[in-house]
């Protein structure tokens, strides 16, 4: 089967042996895997990477024991894994398990992956929009569930990648206002055309003022950073007012500096993070991409694995948002 590997800013395909099936390890075949932000430090890497891509939807094709998924089931294919046997993984927050076990690449034709990661896809559902569930929409989903996102209330997001977009997509699904933070211009377009009511530049000295006018007489409250940028993580901060929540969903592995008596004492401030949804959630899920048309918005370039190299240098350039990638074509 053909599997891709990333690395010294190339893509490329080769053929490695299809995988087989054992235990509650089975074997799915990939229609749809999208391109994730972290997936840019495998293809940066200096070494090559053989184990990217952790989203995508398919077909369950080879099982041997399996009590949950059987040959023919359309299924999305969750990110990463999890032991399947602590109260994390069975509670649906496998995401969270500290044991997780070998990880193999969705960037191939077949992946050999834990039962408990996949959720059904419903016959209603492409693959391409089921694979939104994954890192498209799954941790703005969590991070808006838990912060009790609803209509009338007003969202800051910065960073409108992927994920951001997911969440302003969502967002005004509910019938939130949003204001968005992002300085990239195809995404700022974007952020409009999806529904954003307001699109701000972080690089502007009085974003802090901007911010404050955009949400006029009405209280801010709630805030998500999905940039993972430290600068734009300190405006949310700074921007929700007194009893405000603050979701911290875009990947940052460096530190910001926090007051605890002026940030979070004297403002009552709570501050989440945020990782992918709970999979028990998975009909609100369903029904967010059955009846959201914005979420077909969210793709923005459709790839096969045949012009890979093209697909991770247009993402790179970041005029996309979600980039699929089609491994048989
Ligand atoms: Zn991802
Ligand atoms: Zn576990």
């Amino acid at each position: 089967m053909k599997a891709l590997v990333l690395g010294n800013h190339k893509a490329y395909v080769e053929d490695v042996p299809e995988p087989q099936p054992h235990g509650e390890w089975v074997v799915v075949k990939i229609e749809s895997t999208p391109i994730c932000g972290s997936d840019k430090t495998p293809f940066l890497s200096e070494t090559e990477v053989r184990t990217a891509g952790h989203e995508g939807a398919g077909v369950v094709v080879k099982t041997a024991g399996s009590s949950r998924v059987k040959e023919g089931d359309r299924v999305i294919i969750n990110p990463l894994s999890g032991c399947g046997h602590c109260d994390l993984c069975l509670s649906g927050n496998y995401i969270l398990c500290p044991d997780k076990p070998e990880f193999y690449t969705h960037f191939a034709q077949y992946v050999l992956v834990q039962d408990f990661v996949l959720t059904p896809l419903p016959d209603d559902i492409s693959y391409d929009i089921g694979s939104m569930a994954c890192c498209a929409l799954g941790p703005a989903f969590r991070s808006i569930k838990r912060m009790n996102v609803k209509a009338f209330d007003t969202l800051l997001i910065t960073g409108l990648g992927p994920v951001g977009m997911g969440a302003t997509v969502i967002a005004k699904f509910l019938g939130a206002r949003v204001i968005a933070v992002e300085s990239v211009p195809f995404r700022q377009k974007m952020a409009k055309e999806i529904g954003a009511d307001f699109v701000l530049n972080p690089m502007d000295k009085d974003i802090n003022e901007q911010i404050k006018k955009a949400a006029g007489a009405d209280p801010l409250l709630k805030a998500i950073d999905a940039s993972g940028n430290s600068a734009a993580e300190r405006l949310c901060i700074d921007s929700v007012q007194p009893n405000g929540v603050v979701a911290f969903v875009g990947e940052n592995h460096s530190q910001i500096s926090i007051c605890p008596s002026d940030d979070f004492i004297r403002k009552n401030l709570t501050l989440i993070g945020s990782w992918h949804y709970d999979i028990n959630d998975r009909e609100e899920m369903y029904a967010l991409l059955r009846h959201c048309e914005n979420v077909g918005r969210l793709v923005t370039d459709v790839y096969g694995f045949s012009q890979v190299q093209e697909a991770f240098d247009k993402f790179m350039g970041g005029d996309t948002c979600k980039v699929i990638l089609k491994p048989w074509e």
